[in-house]
Parts: C-alpha cells; sequence; structure tokens
C-alpha cells in the first residue's frame, strides 16, 4: 500500500518532468523556428539589395582595371570583364582558351600557288615544286603560305630535317591562313607530328609542352573547334598533355556567351542585363548595351559578400541549391530567389534548435526532478522502515507478552494445585508432603527470579539500574554460581565441568563487579547452555586470565545458532527460529540482560558459535588493577 502510494507518487512526479520538458522544447523549437524565419527574410532582403548594388556599379564599368572606389562596391574576388568592339578585357588579366570572334582571314590572292599545287599534287615533282616555291618564300604576302607549303613537300620528299627547319621559322610568322587558322599553330602541331613519327620521342614531347603552354596562354584567337581539335591531336599522337584546366575552359565559354549577348544587344540596340549561376558556384551578372558589356563573376562564396547575418547568429546555416534539389534533414526554411533572376532557391537551417540557455534550463529543470524523485523514494524508504521496524517491534512484544504469560502460567497452576492438597491434608504421607514442600520452594524461587530478572532488565534498559561494583575474585564467583546451579542442572540431568584453575589464585583474577549482576549473567548463560542442549548433557564453564582480561566462557555442544542470528539474538525480545521451532520455552531477555551487565561492569560478552556443533559464550570483563591503571 506504501508501496504503491510511493511509486504513484514518483511516476506521476517523473510524468510531470517529461511533460515539462516536452513543453519547453516545442516553445524553444517555435521559438527558433520564428528566428530562423526572420533571419531568412533579412538575408533574402540583402541579397536582393546587393544584386541591384552591383548591377548599377555594372553601368559605370566602361574599362578595366575598374577605379578603385568602383572595385569596392563589389565583394572581394570578382572578375571584371568588359566586352566591346576594342577587345576582350578582364581584371585580373585572365587568359582566353579560345577567342568568341577570331580574327577575319585575309583574302587570298588567287592562282599564286596553282603551279606548285599541280607540280606537288598531280606530277610529284617535288623538287621542281620546291624550286617554285623559293621566290614566293621572299615575298611578305605569300611567305608563310609558301613556307607551309615547302616544309609540307619537303617532308613528302622524305626530307624530314629539312621539313622541320621550314616549320620551325614558320612558329615565328603571325599570318593567318585563308581559313583564319595561325601559321605558327600549324607549323608547331606539324613539329609535333613529324618528331613523334621520327620516333625522337622526347623532342616531340618537349614541342607539345611549348603548344600547351602557348594554348594555355591564348597565344592564338583562335575558335573553340580549332583549340579543342589541336588539343585533342596532341593526346591522339601520345603526347601526353592531359585535359585543359576546367576553370579556364568555362571562363573562356562564359565569355563566348557574353560574346553572344552582347552581340544580341547591338542586332536588337537596346540594353539587357541579366544574372546566372555558374556550374561551380559563382555568379554572373552582366549588363549588355549597343556599344559595350560589362559584367562581374563573383567567386562561389558570393553569398556570404550579399548578405550579413546579425551577430548571435553562427548557428545559422545557409544554402544555394537548385529547386529540385532533396531538402536537408531538419527544419529548413526555404526562400525563392526567382525575384533576383537566379532560378535557385536559399535553404536556411539551424545546427542546434535548442539554444544554451535553454538547454541548461532542462539541465536544471532534469536535475529539480531528480533531487525531488530522491526525496519522495528517500522519503517513502524511511518511512517504510520506521512501520516495518516498529511492527518488528510489536511482534517481538506480542511474542514477549506471550511467552512470560506461559512461564507464569505453567508453574503457578502447579503451585496452586499442590498448595490446594496441602491444605486440604490430600497428602497423607509425609515423605511426599516434604517433597511437595521442596518443590514448591524451588518454583516459588524460580518465579521471583523471574520477576526479578524482568524488574531488573527494565531499570537497566531505562538506566535506572544501581549497581554495587565490588573487587571480587571472579573465579571465586564463577565457583559459587556454578554450585548453586548444579543442583537445578543435576535435577534436568546435566554435568557441569568448570576448569578455573587452582582454587588459591585469588589474585590473578580480580574484578569490579556487581556480585548479584555478575552472578545472574553467568547463570543466564548456563540455563542457556542447558535449555538449547537437546542432546549432550554436559555444560563446560572455563576461566582464564588474558591481556589484563577475565575471560568466562560457557560452552555446549547444543543446537548451535545461525550466523544470520548471531547478533540479533542480543537484543530484546529475540528469539532465535531454532529455539521457537523446537518448542524451547523463553522470554528473549535473557542475552540481552548479559550483554546490558557485561557493558556496565566495563567489559563485553563474545559469541561463537555452529549450528549442531554447539555454543560459546564468552564473559570478558576487565582486571580491577588494569581497569585502575586505565583510569589513571
Ligand atoms: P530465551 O529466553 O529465548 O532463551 P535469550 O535472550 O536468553 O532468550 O536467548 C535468545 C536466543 O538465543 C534464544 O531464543 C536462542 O535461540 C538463542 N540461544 C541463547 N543461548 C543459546 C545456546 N546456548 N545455544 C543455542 N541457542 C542459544
Amino acid at each position: 500500500m506504501l508501496l504503491g502510494g510511493v511509486l504513484c507518487l514518483a511516476g506521476w512526479q517523473v510524468w510531470l518532468t517529461l511533460r515539462l520538458l516536452d513543453q519547453d522544447r516545442n516553445l524553444e523549437l517555435q521559438r527558433s523556428h520564428e528566428r530562423l524565419d526572420q533571419i531568412a527574410d533579412l538575408a533574402l532582403a540583402q541579397v536582393t539589395g546587393s544584386l541591384g548594388d552591383w548591377e548599377l556599379g555594372l553601368h559605370e564599368l566602361n574599362a578595366v582595371p575598374p577605379a578603385p572606389a568602383l572595385q569596392a562596391r563589389f565583394p572581394k574576388g570578382v572578375t571584371f570583364i568588359v566586352v566591346s568592339e576594342k577587345d576582350i578585357a578582364t581584371y585580373p588579366e585572365k587568359s582566353l582558351l579560345f577567342s568568341p570572334a577570331p580574327p577575319n582571314p585575309p583574302a587570298e590572292e588567287p592562282g599564286t600557288f596553282d603551279g606548285v599545287d599541280e607540280l606537288e599534287l598531280r606530277e610529284l615533282q617535288y623538287d621542281r615544286a620546291m624550286a617554285l616555291l623559293k621566290p614566293l618564300i621572299v615575298r611578305p604576302a605569300t611567305r608563310a603560305e609558301a613556307l607551309l607549303r615547302l616544309a609540307r613537300i619537303e617532308y613528302k620528299a622524305r626530307q624530314p630535317e629539312a621539313a622541320l627547319d621550314t616549320y620551325a621559322k614558320l612558329t615565328s610568322e603571325n599570318a593567318l591562313t585563308s581559313s583564319g587558322l595561325p601559321y605558327a599553330l600549324l607549323a608547331v602541331s606539324a613539329r609535333c607530328r613529324i618528331l613523334k613519327e621520327l620516333g625522337r620521342t622526347h623532342e616531340a614531347q618537349a614541342e607539345a609542352s611549348s603548344l600547351r603552354a602557348s594554348l594555355l596562354a591564348g597565344r592564338w584567337p583562335i575558335s573553340r573547334e580549332s583549340f579543342e581539335y589541336h588539343w585533342a591531336t596532341l593526346n591522339s599522337l601520345g603526347l601526353d598533355v592531359g585535359q585543359p584546366p576546367k576553370a579556364s575552359v568555362e571562363f573562356s565559354a562564359l565569355i563566348a556567351g557574353l560574346f553572344i549577348r552582347w552581340r544580341n544587344a547591338q542586332s536588337l540596340g537596346s540594353n539587357t542585363t541579366g544574372r546566372e549561376l555558374q556550374p561551380d558556384g559563382s555568379l554572373l551578372v552582366w549588363n549588355a548595351r549597343p556599344d559595350r558589356l560589362s559584367a562581374v563573376v563573383a567567386p562561389p562564396d558570393w553569398l556570404n559578400s550579399a548578405a550579413k547575418f546579425p551577430p548571435g547568429s553562427g548557428d545559422i546555416h545557409w544554402r544555394l541549391l537548385s529547386l529540385d534539389a532533396a531538402k536537408a534533414p531538419g527544419y529548413t526554411v526555404t526562400r525563392s530567389l526567382a525575384d533576383v533572376g537566379i532560378p535557385d532557391r536559399l535553404d536556411f537551417s539551424i545546427v542546434a534548435p535548442i539554444s544554451g540557455a535553454a538547454s541548461s534550463r532542462r539541465t536544471l529543470l532534469l536535475g529539480g526532478a531528480v533531487l525531488m524523485l530522491m526525496v519522495i523514494l528517500g522519503a517513502g524508504y524511511v518511512v517504510y522502515s520506521a512501520i516495518s521496524r516498529e511492527l518488528q517491534v510489536a511482534k517481538l512484544q506480542s511474542d514477549f507478552v506471550a511467552a512470560v504469560s506461559h512461564e507464569f502460567r505453567a508453574p503457578l497452576t502447579t503451585l496452586c494445585t499442590l498448595t490446594e492438597l496441602l491444605v486440604q491434608h490430600r497428602i497423607p504421607d509425609e515423605s511426599r508432603r516434604q517433597q511437595s514442600y521442596v518443590f514448591l520452594d524451588h518454583e516459588t524461587k524460580r518465579l521471583h527470579r523471574l520477576v526479578e530478572d524482568l524488574l531488573d532488565f527494565g531499570r537497566m534498559e531505562s538506566g535506572r539500574k544501581q549497581y554495587r561494583t565490588e573487587d571480587h575474585d571472579a573465579f571465586q564467583l564463577v565457583r559459587a554460581t556454578v554450585a548453586d546451579f548444579i543442583q537445578q542442572a543435576e535435577a534436568n540431568g546435566f554435568r557441569v565441568e568448570a576448569d578455573l584453575g587452582s582454587p588459591d589464585n585469588s589474585t590473578a583474577a580480580t574484578v569490579h563487579v556487581d556480585q548479584e549482576a555478575f552472578c545472574r549473567a553467568l547463570r543466564n548463560l548456563l540455563e542457556n547452555a542447558m535449555k538449547y542442549s537437546p542432546v549432550c548433557r554436559t555444560v563446560w564453564v572455563n576461566g582464564a586470565v588474558q591481556d589484563h582480561r577475565v575471560l568466562i566462557s560457557v560452552r555446549d555442544q547444543g543446537m548451535g545458532i545461525e550466523a544470520d542470528e548471531r547478533q540479533a539474538v542480543f537484543q530484546k525480545f529475540s528469539r532465535g527460529e531454532a529455539a521457537k521451532k523446537a518448542g524451547i520455552k523463553g522470554t528473549g531477555i535473557g542475552l540481552a540482560m548479559v550483554q546490558q551487565i557485561a557493558l556496565a561492569m566495563g567489559g563485553e560478552i563474545r559469541l561463537q558459535s555452529e549450528v549442531g556443533v554447539g555454543s560459546t559464550f564468552t564473559l570478558v570483563l576487565p582486571l580491577a588493577t588494569a581497569e585502575e591503571g586505565a583510569a589513571h
């Protein structure tokens, strides 16, 4: 019942705490969601504002490098681009791998190389063709084309060294072929091929590396197709040049796209503006007018420059995602960027939705709840143990009352019957009458002792017992008690064997005790030894002096005491289970009284026992001289 009540209380307390924690958590989540919403709105407004500002700045961008004041209006790390009739300029300067507007090829003089073609391609007269080319090499207008053809014919005529030399001369020419390709590019490419075919791999690789460097530096204004063709040719020849850097290819493509936009603006004769996210996350913002196009490319972290979170928002994360990208797990707030011309969205999330203050509040709440729970359980335990102790004492007391009543009733009944017989002269035989008087005397004394014991124990318990202590020879007292007890023992068929050393050695065992109390304690031990020995009919009494103490032990070979009862038997009203089961009468105050007496005399009582083997109770008292010494 009590346990149920305590458990109910504890359960209610746990339930209440959980409810409180849950409510607190929901409140905190709601707060952090509201905060996230506010910050998302703020960030979107800032991004919109920054982009508008950058666009305004673009109107002022006419040439690169821009004026410092204009640069300062854009985030760090942007690339400025200006496309105009004059050129395509970037700041910081970046090389273009391919040009969106390769220069126009020069007009060819028709028929100049007809004779050479006839000799080279139809008649296969290489020497004559080469001779025919010589004067054309001297003429600046035809020099580059003539060198190209000469090198080709020399190679066909199995003069590779001569061809290599001729191509080498051509590499320093700036002219373009009729299809708009630089002669120098064709010459270097051809040298790579010939060197490779000749098995001069090292030289071929060196030549390829130099061509690679020229292509990457944007040395020639070539189309994207030409760039890719010549790059791929090097790889197909087995001259490993890898892949062109992705960033450079993307930047060149971006410029090509811008160029087309500018051309459109020119053809429409109107202005256009736009924003576009690049595959690497950078942002392109442009403004195209018929006379020029100005643009900036902001680095991938442009969002951080476009919006600044208020202080204390370090726990908020945001990401730019395409519209169809999956949402991150957890609570997320989404804002579309469609209004600023970017077909993407911004996702805002909070790292720790429960703030530090809230979690310390939770800890406090939890701590309080645990404390409360401990108090409830502790109080329950205290009440429970107090009640069970009271119940135990009540049971012991009722056992005691029953036992005492029994102790009195049986002898009183006998005494009554016997007295009645004597009064009515119904025992005619003198010897039997005498026996009855002895029995009456014996039983009356026993009852008297029992009453005295009970009264004395009551006094001892309340501290009212007065002891009259004097110096006595402990062994003398033992002998006297044993002698007094022997008659009772023999009547029950018991023998007492005492070993107390020599009777005249009286000084050795002097103790400062109350004689009557001492004898009562010893007699109690002797009676117990007899009472709890169902088979063996001998009780041993030993006396010894050890370390300034007198040890008097009473040993039996009786039923013994269980280990878990060896302490309890010294408590008042407490009786052993085996004794109760065997129906041995007793009140449970004997050993408690022995212990009280031993303690009052400055000593103690010890017990050694084993079930089925027997018990030894030892009364330990300080020698009178030793006690005095200690007192001083
Ligand atoms: P009681 O009136 O029951 O004898 P005591 O206080 O003298 O009360 O003893 C307490 C209990 O100790 C006994 O009920 C018994 O179980 C146990 N006891 C005492 N003396 C002995 C003994 N010599 N041998 C076995 N058990 C003993």
